[in-house]
């Protein structure tokens, strides 16, 4: 039976905090599938094409790793590709309780599956997706906590307000 892990989150946009926590998994499951989780009522910063093409990119010719788009709740994706874990990343305190409450409901409504923390390496604990996108909303450069090789001029993006 093969372990394999979903790995949810908006990635809006992928940074080095999310690129290490696959990269540490990896030797754990058989399957890391990015699942971008989406809501077609919500607008994002970056567009979804572009968050889907930055991570395919990152992990180009990485068998383990798959990048997909899902509408809904991360236990039905789960159940939809055959995941017995759910990826997260840990950063503080906070990150925990927020993240405690929805393991513990997800395993009291699917006790088949597992959800998986990984504490964030110290160094990329202040790193998140909300200050890349105000870095990058006001023409700064943001580049040292994204991925290498990206280029980085995809990033620049003119009067459109970050979410929050
Ligand atoms: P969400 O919208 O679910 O918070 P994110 O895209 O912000 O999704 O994050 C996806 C996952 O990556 C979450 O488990 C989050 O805790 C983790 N994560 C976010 N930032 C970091 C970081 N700097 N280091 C390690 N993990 C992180």
């Amino acid at each position: 039976m093969q372990k394999i892990a979903i790995f949810p989150g908006s990635f809006d946009p992928f940074h080095i905090g999310h690129e290490s926590i696959v990269l540490r998994s990896l030797p754990l499951f058989d399957k890391i599938i990015i699942m971008i989780g989406y809501n077609a009522n919500k607008k994002s910063f970056f567009p979804i094409e572009k968050r889907m093409k930055w991570i395919s990119q990152v992990f180009q010719g990485v068998d383990k790793i798959e990048v997909r788009l899902h509408d809904g709740l991360t236990v039905d994706f789960c159940r939809e590709v055959g995941a017995g874990y759910i990826l997260r990343g840990l950063r503080t305190s906070s990150d925990f309780e927020y993240e405690r409450a929805i393991a513990q409901v997800n395993k009291q409504m699917h006790p088949e599956i597992e959800t998986v923390f990984l504490l964030t390496l110290p160094e990329h604990t202040p790193i998140n997706a909300t200050i890349i996108r105000d870095i990058v909303f006001h023409g700064g450069d943001a580049s040292i906590f994204l991925p290498k090789g990206l280029d980085m001029n995809e990033f620049k993006v003119n009067s459109k307000k970050p979410n929050s």
